[in-house]
């Protein structure tokens, strides 16, 4: 670990002096106030932005209002409601298209408009990428490519203000993010094997997920999460 980059990952729980804002004092060698206090200031000025800063704003505020009592489909509502968007959109996976419906009825139902494309949409083969009939999931069938990049673009054309991540995959999600012109937000991420929780192959990556690692395991775990600290 270098005491150039930023290596909050390994702040033990005794530390974790941001909280206090004492970063600059009380931190690690690695910590952010100290080895990029610029960097922190020039993210400042950013929230100055008055967007920037209402939305800062309003997402501190329904964290507080509904600590641990509300589910995040709740967080979203009240987030699109006290920011007074009008217009949502729903980025799914085409697996999730009955989730999706059930989301979309959700956001409606508090007054929304609410637009919703699958990652399907378009119904481009794959072979639009260069993918090798050997290369897909089941060879010899027609398998339509995913397509965020269309979906962002239909949900932008849409006029939707801000848009909810579906059960989209590792790297579709990213490239959604990247040209999505409204805020966007992750309701669910993909997970084929933990049922769309990946935070269980970090809780068990010492036990039941172990295969996670790679060839340079440290022989010392890092400490455990301390669950339910903010
Ligand atoms: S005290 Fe510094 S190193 Fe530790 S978690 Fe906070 S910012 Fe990161
Ligand atoms: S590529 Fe990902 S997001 Fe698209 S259908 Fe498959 S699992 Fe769903």
């Amino acid at each position: 670990m270098s005491y150039e980059t930023p290596s909050c990952a390994y702040c033990p729980p005794t530390i974790r002096a941001c909280r206090q804002g004492e970063g600059d004092t009380r931190g690690p060698g690695f910590c952010p106030s100290k080895v990029d206090d610029a960097g922190v200031e020039a993210a400042g000025r950013i929230y100055q932005d008055p967007f920037v800063r209402e939305v800062a704003r309003a997402s501190a505020l329904v964290e507080s209002e509904g600590y641990c009592r509300w589910t995040r489909v709740e967080e979203i509502v009240a987030l699109a409601k006290r920011l007074g968007f009008r217009k949502l959109g729903i980025a799914t996976c085409i697996s999730f298209v009955d989730l999706a419906r059930t989301l979309s009825a959700i956001l409606e139902s508090h007054g929304f408009e609410v637009a919703s494309v699958a990652c399907k949409n378009g119904g481009v083969p794959k072979e639009a990428l260069g993918v090798a009939d050997a290369e897909k999931i089941r060879p010899g069938t027609y398998e339509a490519m995913c397509n965020p990049i269309s979906q962002a673009e239909l949900l932008n054309r849409a006029g939707c203000e801000f848009n909810i991540v579906l059960g989209l995959c590792v790297g579709h999600d990213s490239l959604f993010f990247r040209h999505s012109q409204g805020l966007a937000t992750t309701l669910v991420a993909k997970d084929r094997v933990l049922a769309h929780n990946p935070v269980g192959a970090l809780q068990l990556a010492d036990t039941y997920y172990a295969r996670v690692w790679g060839p340079d395991r440290p022989a010392k775990l890092p400490a455990q999460p301390v669950e339910g600290r903010r």
